[in-house]
């Protein structure tokens, strides 16, 4: 088709197949405003062609449509919500992961040699320095370490586990199904709420590939309990020549209970503890993109590296240079908490939280109108990612009630249909926004997002 001449007339393109379909997909008035536009460009740059028309009306208007992955305002009092993307990073790792996405990096170039490197090897001393292990693997999260960890050392043989940390994380993640698509045998030992060194011992035997701990993300068993700790069973496995694995979940690079928070291990002690490997989440505690790490033994890691699915399983340059931002804040900073975001958020004061609610209350209710009362309460927040399941911290929050016939459910969905989605927590007769993770400096831009509701 010509470009030069007279351009198509409106009608003759909504009328064509691709035409047909931008009706379909945008609407009809949408697409007719969007070809009037991109006719009059196409005539000032002298080429009116139908297909560069109409190419451009589509570009024009998928720009207008709100991103499904836009941001949302987490106010749901989870911090880390694993629904809501976890972690949310530093300006140094967004930086780090911009400049990663926009310009080539050494990913598996060295540059001392001028030879080719491994993708992990930038992040390994930051790693042994926080950790205290030897080497570190990383992968696409920590589903991902565990179950390269069982593929590469359980196939085709046993792996003891203790009947109380046979765990589901949530969504398909449950160990026992882990261990049966890696080949491993699982072979639990204790019972539910009671496991001793002696049910390890006895289930050792010619078969046995593995030992591996589980940390109870996202439950608590209480009352007649006992389990075996890992620096217990670490002789164990060491007497039998058996690698002792910890899966920490979380696993927290700082100790949090100087935030108030309850203890959680660090990925420091597990080590000490006598793990051979230690796998933990890069998104969890650690507040950085999603990731799993391992970090262990040399000759341990070196077989998890040799491994074919951890291509399947590697992580790409842009999490790679965030993670080793993040890795790098916690090495500089005399207090992580003022790195993380997420630590931060963890560690805010409830009484500063309290404050804000009382200053806020009176401009939310004056966006939300007169059929909604606001009221600014005392509530609850938690960790998430079954990081501290039974640990709550107080925080404070709005709680609005309809007051008209207004109904409540329509109002938050009303609420998630903001140009940015105000996400809240549903009580009995009211919607909760905890305002943990609102922080102050972002507090007139949720006020502008919120007068927009209709
Ligand atoms: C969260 C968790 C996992 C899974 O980690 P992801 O990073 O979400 O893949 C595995 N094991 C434990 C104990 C966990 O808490």
């Amino acid at each position: 088709m010509s470009g030069r001449g007279r351009p198509p007339a409106i009608s003759r393109l909504l009328e064509g197949e691709e035409g047909r379909a931008l009706v379909t997909r945008f609407g009809h008035k949408p697409t007719v405003d969007a070809l009037r536009v991109a006719v009059a460009q196409a005539r000032d740059c002298g080429n009116v062609a139908a297909e560069l028309i109409i190419a451009a009306a589509r570009v024009a208007m998928s720009r207008k449509r709100p991103a499904r992955l836009r941001p949302v305002w987490n106010l749901t009092g989870t911090v880390l919500h694993t629904n809501l993307g976890r972690a949310v990073l530093s300006s140094r790792a967004i930086e780090a992961a911009t400049a990663a996405m926009a310009r080539p990096v050494a990913l598996e170039y060295d540059l001392a040699s001028g030879k080719r490197g491994s993708r992990d090897d930038a992040l390994k001393d930051a790693l042994r320095a926080l950790t205290g292990a030897e080497d570190a693997i990383l992968v696409n999260n920590n589903a991902a370490a565990v179950l390269l960890v069982l593929d590469t050392f359980g196939k085709g043989g046993e792996v003891i586990v203790s009947r109380g940390e046979l765990i589901e994380i949530g969504g398909a993640f449950r160990m026992p199904e882990i261990m049966q698509a890696t080949g491993a045998a699982l072979r639990e030992v204790g019972t539910t709420n009671r496991t001793h060194l002696a049910d390890y011992e006895r289930a050792i035997g010619e078969n046995t590939r593995l030992i591996l701990k589980v940390h109870p993300s996202n439950f608590r068993i209480e009352g007649f309990t006992g389990e075996v700790s890992a620096s217990q069973l670490a002789p164990l496995a060491q007497k039998h020549g058996i690698p002792l694995v910890n899966d920490l979940g979380s696993g927290t690079l700082a100790d949090i209970t100087r935030f108030g928070l309850a203890r959680e291990p660090t990925v420091a002690e597990a080590v000490a503890e006598g793990a051979d490997i230690v796998t933990f989440s890069g998104d969890k505690l650690l507040g950085g993109p999603q990731a799993g790490l391992a970090v262990g033994r040399t000759h341990l890691i070196e077989s998890l590296a040799r491994n074919p699915l951890k291509r399947a399983l590697r992580l790409d340059k842009i999490r790679l240079a965030a993670l080793e931002a993040v890795l790098e804040d916690y090495l500089g900073a005399p207090n992580p908490q003022e790195m993380a975001p997420t630590l931060a958020l963890l560690a805010r004061p409830t009484e500063e939280i309290a404050g804000r609610a009382a200053k806020l209350r009176q401009f939310v209710a004056e966006a939300l109108g007169e059929n909604f009362a606001v009221d600014s309460v005392e509530c609850e927040s938690q960790v998430g990612s079954g990081a501290s399941p039974t640990a709550t911290l107080p925080s404070a929050g709005l709680a609005i009630r309809a007051t008209g016939s207004s109904e409540l459910a329509e109002f938050a969905a009303a609420l998630r249909a903001l140009p940015e989605p105000v996400i809240g927590r549903m009580l009995d007769d009211a919607l909760l926004l905890d305002l943990r993770c609102l922080l102050r400096e972002h507090e007139q831009a949720f006020l502008a997002n919120l007068r927009r509701l209709q």
